[in-house]
């Protein structure tokens, strides 16, 4: 990344750790997912409400951890909010790839997301940065009930 990149990932990830989007709970009819990343101390809960055709309708999110780990969450659910079921899967693999391996030309739809590409750097981070990633597939599976998921082992 050159100097300009870097500060611009420096700047973003700072402004959501710091002003999370969509941070609260939703109250009826969301999955709730529980996620927690033990080498970092990172945690989530996700609140996830699918639309009657099986789409992101609306989701939450609350809990603590680094700044990567908050500034993920946050972006994350101001890009799969409004997405069909598909997209979101399509997403959460799109992410996956653009901190674990070169990705050259990373999908539009991951806006600022394409940021946290620079994480790829540290692998300890990698959890931290796939830890709001991990709790939204498990409530893609999950479908209408709860769920636990842990990221140890991404
Ligand atoms: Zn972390």
């Amino acid at each position: 990344m050159n100097t300009e990149l870097e500060e611009l990932y420096q700047s973003v990830i700072l402004d959501h750790s710091r002003r999370p989007r969509n941070k609260g709970e939703i109250a009826e009819g969301a999955v709730h997912v529980h996620g927690d990343n033990p080498s970092c101390g990172d945690e989530i809960h996700l609140h996830v409400k699918f639309g009657a055709d099986g789409g992101v309708e609306d989701l939450k999110f609350t809990g603590q951890g680094c700044a990567i780990s908050q500034a993920s969450a946050s972006l994350m659910t101001m890009k799969v909010k409004g997405r069909s079921r598909e997209e979101a899967e399509t997403m959460v693999r799109a992410f996956h790839d653009l901190v674990t391996i070169e990705v050259a030309d990373p999908p539009k739809m991951l806006g600022d997301l394409r940021l946290l590409q620079g994480v790829k750097k540290f692998p300890q981070r990698v959890k931290c940065a796939m830890l709001a990633w991990r709790a939204l597939e498990q409530a893609i599976e999950a479908g209408d009930k709860e769920s636990s998921v842990s990221t140890e082992g991404v």
